[in-house]
């Protein structure tokens, strides 16, 4: 499933193959299918499939100035829609050889309609003449030809049905794609359901109500991308990058979902259920474990304080966070303020929810990171006026900081918001995506002058203001960590970001998944070279990439001279319970043998054996 522009939605699947055709009243055969574990825990329960909502959008009237912009977009969404269809194509081999032979010509007769087709042309066309916006120009010409299909003289009415259908069936992809309304089907799915889809965006993922969603299944994705650390952040169970799992479940199925074993069972059979069984009533006995460390310090055994902080994407989960016993939040993640929504939030609305985390938080520290937008979060809140990523490479493009300082309007507001608010507690403010040590200079003077401008206007400014910090994500930033920290007050290092961009691997492509790896020394020794940077200044590090909230790092972590680690809430006391069980000599000579090691697997075993070894203690 995919709810907004720049991703696909329902994808084309004319008729479901069966699985195994079952005799009527038999109960069919069990079926497994794995995919990537992306958040623990199991589940028992009926798959709710949510890739059949319908693409809606309002008519919208525009005037004659927005003719070519709206031309620009729907060319641009065609364009991706054929990317998106293409894509479809050589996915096509999961499926059974039936299913193939008949989807195959289908997706052609797609791709050929949104090349130069009379659905485009004409769509074109109304939106010149009729002054239309691009969805509604789509629609009212793929109505049109669809009534002439059907009007035309022929026996075979089927065919003709069928025709119409794909006219209209393109015309909801364009306007899915040419929208940003978000996937309004996750509204109806009932309590207890296994959520399934082809895709789920970090958008829908917020929309996601974790005490109703059972657990999630998608067919996309991959283990570190923004869907997946949102899933794992609400505590929902999810398996996702499970091939042939729309194709194969169809809504009201029994299923059970192995979110830490990456399992996907379709219609489980008694031992499957037994199993099951027996690891609920294992999982909970660890949450009750876990929970008695809350108020324990989380302190090696020599007595090394390690600071464990929480990674907020929602304000949804700030009970989980206290409940976890975090100390203050690590990163907060802002681009919550903006997904779901067609306008920008404005100064007022970003200090209401700034003060509402805040108060929620009392004096333990937040730190708030100004927007990342861009990247695979490059669609949300497609306000008019902000430059949408767009290009080949959007990872690569205006994301984060670069995007911010091009729009500096979007900065000021977030700073003034934050300072505003900043009295209420122990506020830091953290940029994205830097690459250029003058990158942070050029933030820091729009930060000050904001802070002046503000206190010429009588606003209670702390008298210092809060601390401006870099992430360091990227190879260029990690490299040139020792000038960056000369610019900025902290570092908190982003292992996500800086994995796929050292390694060229798309955070959230299932298909270079298995390249996706932050123990590549490439990663360690870039990680290695921004600690020792700020080490070397006495300035704070931290790390707030997935690698912080991962108990069997936790050494090598500690090791490199790490001492503050923010993760999903949920992940702090299974790290709290690593770090209480390590020792820092330890950590220390382990990390010097990981270091010299240049195979990836080989680091992966010593980090396993650390594991094992440990916890026999
Ligand atoms: C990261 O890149 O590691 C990070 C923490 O930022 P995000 O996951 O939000 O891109
Ligand atoms: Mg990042």
């Amino acid at each position: 499933m995919k709810t907004e522009a720049g991703k696909s939605e329902a994808e084309p699947r004319p008729e479901k193959p069966e699985a195994k055709p079952a005799r009527r009243g038999a109960k069919p055969a069990e079926q497994r299918l794995s995919g990537i574990p992306v958040s623990p825990g199991i589940v028992i329960g009926t798959i709710y499939d949510t890739t059949e909502a319908p693409a809606e959008a309002p008519r919208r009237e525009i005037t004659a100035n927005a003719v070519e912009l709206e031309r620009t977009k729907l060319q641009d969404a065609a364009a991706l829609s054929r990317k998106q269809v293409g894509k479809l194509k050589t996915r096509l081999t999961v499926l059974p050889e039936e299913a193939q032979e008949e989807l195959e010509p289908l997706l052609d007769a797609y791709i050929l309609m949104l090349g130069n087709s009379r659905l485009l042309r004409g769509a074109r066309k109304r939106i010149g003449e009729e002054l239309l916006s691009a969805e509604t120009a789509v629609q009212d010409e793929a109505e049109a030809i669809a009534q002439a299909i059907l009007a035309a003289k022929g026996d075979d009415k089927a065919g003709l049905n069928r025709r119409a259908g794909e006219v209209r069936e393109i015309a909801r992809r364009l306007t899915r794609n040419l929208t940003a309304t978000p996937f309004r089907s996750l509204k109806g799915v009932p309590a207890g359901a296994i959520v399934v889809a082809d895709e789920l965006t970090p958008a829908d993922a917020a929309l996601l109500e974790p005490g109703k969603i059972a657990a999630v299944a998608t067919e996309e994705g991959g283990a570190d991308g923004h869907t997946a650390i949102m899933l794992r952040a609400l505590g929902i169970p999810a398996v996702l990058g499970c091939h042939g799992l729309t194709a194969a479940a169809r809504r009201g199925d029994m299923a059970m979902l192995d979110g830490g074993a990456g399992i996907v069972a379709l219609h489980p059979d008694a031992a499957t259920l037994t199993r099951a069984k027996a690891g609920l009533a294992a999982q909970a006995k660890e949450r009750a474990r876990l929970g008695k460390l809350k108020t324990l310090p989380a302190e090696t055994l020599d007595g090394q304080a390690v600071e464990l902080q929480a990674n907020l994407e929602i304000p949804a989960e700030l009970p989980l966070i206290a409940e976890a016993g975090a100390q203050g939040i690590g990163l907060l993640r802002t681009e919550f303020l903006f997904m779901n929504r067609d306008d920008l939030p404005d100064e007022d609305a970003q200090v209401e929810a700034y003060r509402g985390i805040l108060e929620a938080m009392g004096q333990d520290p937040v730190t708030i990171r100004v927007l990342d937008w861009g990247g695979e979060k490059d669609m949300e809140a497609l306000a008019e006026g902000v430059p949408v990523p767009t290009g080949p490479n959007p990872a690569l493009g205006l994301r984060g900081l670069r995007l911010l300082l091009k729009r500096p309007a979007l900065l000021e507001e977030q700073f003034a918001a934050i300072l505003r608010v900043a009295h209420l507690g122990q506020v830091r403010i953290l940029l994205p995506m830097v690459t250029v040590p003058s990158e942070v200079a050029q933030a820091r003077e729009i930060y000050e002058r904001v802070a002046r401008r503000l206190r010429r206007r009588g606003e209670a400014l702390p008298e210092k203001l809060p601390p401006l910090g870099a992430m360091i994500e990227t190879p260029g930033a990690a490299l040139a960590a020792d000038a960056i920290a000369l610019e900025a007050d902290f570092f908190a290092i982003g292992t996500n970001d800086l994995t796929m961009y050292t390694l060229a691997v798309d955070r959230a492509e299932i298909d270079v998944a298995h390249l996706y790896d932050p123990l590549h020394p490439a990663v360690l020794r870039l990680m290695q070279f921004a600690t020792e940077a700020a080490l070397r200044l006495r300035m704070p590090v931290s790390v707030c990439g997935e690698m912080g909230g991962n108990p069997k790092l936790v050494p090598l972590l500690l090791g490199l001279g790490l001492r503050s680690l923010s993760m999903n809430a949920s992940s702090i006391p299974r790290v709290k319970q690593a770090v209480r069980s390590l020792d820092i000599d330890d950590c220390a000579r382990f990390a010097r043998r990981v270091m010299e090691q240049s195979d990836p697997k080989r680091i992966a075993e010593l980090v396993e054996e650390f594991a094992a070894r440990t916890s026999e203690k």
